[in-house]
């Protein structure tokens, strides 16, 4: 089959691979019917962040099952399926308590020794835990939502969960990244009244207006504390949704969350020494909650959503390539022209 691989810092390849097979007898592979480019595999792809050269990458991905192990229960051959970005068993410790981030047998996707979700197939380790049906035909347009779900939406969800936003809350969020977008349609299915989005891009913003967004405001750092604060009756938001990952967003974040509230930081962390102003936040009572989302525990609700018609975060992608396209995409994504690509092989 053919995949992405990741040679360094500015250089990805559509490459043969093996053949996925079944090596365990929790495994499943999967037929991939489309991927997703992230944020994150950004940073490997910008040197920011490590990940080994000749390694198979991408996280995101929805498909139709080949074949399973002997073991497996919950799918078989034909199943449409979503997975988490990352793989877990369902019934350890943290499992149980939904925390499948952490899952004990668990991983991540890709590198030297795992198949990456921006493939023609992939080998799906501990099926029963990772793989979600979904009952839609493989072709339904549907499926464009249902593959942000293995991320960027739940990640979002997680934001708004962790901010504890609720009926009639005033939400803020910090970035307009797929992530961020997503945030503010989560706000605004846990029922936020005022959704209040940072962004200086006109695209972006247009988006997350559609999503639910009341009020867009182009400040960084000081001066969006500032714009929230001032949107707010001086007051602040009760729930900030922290999406980027960076000092200055998390700061922005927990300086301008109102005294008692709470703040849901899902970007992955950029700097080691991001949050330097834990008295600012002691002072003030301030919850700060949230972390790597645990995808595979929010899918289940989320599909149902989607299917629904209440939930629809496809709109993130603006961009569809074949496998061929994927390091045009890259490029694209990494130059700000596209937001997220979405890839079907
Ligand atoms: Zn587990």
């Amino acid at each position: 089959v053919r995949a992405t691989v990741f040679h360094g810092p500015g250089d990805i390849r559509i490459e043969e691979v093996p053949d996925p097979r079944i090596e365990a007898g929790t495994d499943a592979i999967v037929k991939v019917v489309h991927a997703g480019i992230c944020g994150s595999d950004l940073w490997k792809y910008k040197g920011s962040s490590q990940f080994e050269p000749g390694g198979r990458i991408g996280h995101e991905f929805v498909g139709v099952v080949m074949e399973v192990g002997r073991e497996v229960t919950s799918v078989r051959a034909g199943d449409v399926v979503a997975a988490g970005f990352m793989y877990s068993d369902g019934t350890c410790e943290f499992c149980r308590h939904g925390l499948t981030t952490s899952c004990l047998n668990g991983g991540f996707w890709g590198g030297k020794s795992g198949d990456g979700g921006q493939g023609e197939a992939v080998r799906v380790p501990l099926a029963d835990g990772t793989l979600v049906k979904v009952p839609l035909d493989a072709t339904d347009p549907r499926m464009a939502g249902v593959l942000a779900l293995t991320d960027v939406m739940s990640t979002g969800y997680h934001a708004a969960r962790s901010a504890r936003v609720e009926p009639g809350s005033t939400v803020a969020v910090i970035g307009d990244g797929a992530v961020g977008l997503c945030g503010v349609l989560a706000a605004r299915l846990l029922g936020a009244e005022r959704i209040i989005l940072a962004s200086r891009n006109e695209a972006r913003a247009a988006i997350g207006r559609q999503f639910g967004a009341t009020d867009v405001i182009p400040g960084r750092g000081e001066e969006a504390v500032d714009e929230i604060r001032a949107l707010t009756c001086g007051l602040g938001p009760h729930a900030v949704l922290e999406c980027v990952g960076t000092a200055d967003s998390l700061r922005t974040a927990t300086e301008s969350v109102r005294p008692g509230g709470a703040v849901g930081y899902v970007g992955a962390p950029q700097h080691a020494d991001a949050l330097n102003n834990i008295r600012s936040l002691f002072s003030r009572n301030i919850t700060l909650s949230g972390g790597l989302a645990p995808a595979r525990t929010y899918l289940p609700t989320l599909l149902d959503e989607v299917l629904a018609g209440r939930l629809d975060p496809s709109p993130v992608f603006d961009h569809r390539v074949g496998l061929a396209e994927v390091p045009d995409a890259y490029r694209a994504m990494n130059d700000r022209v596209v937001l997220k690509a979405l890839v079907s092989p």
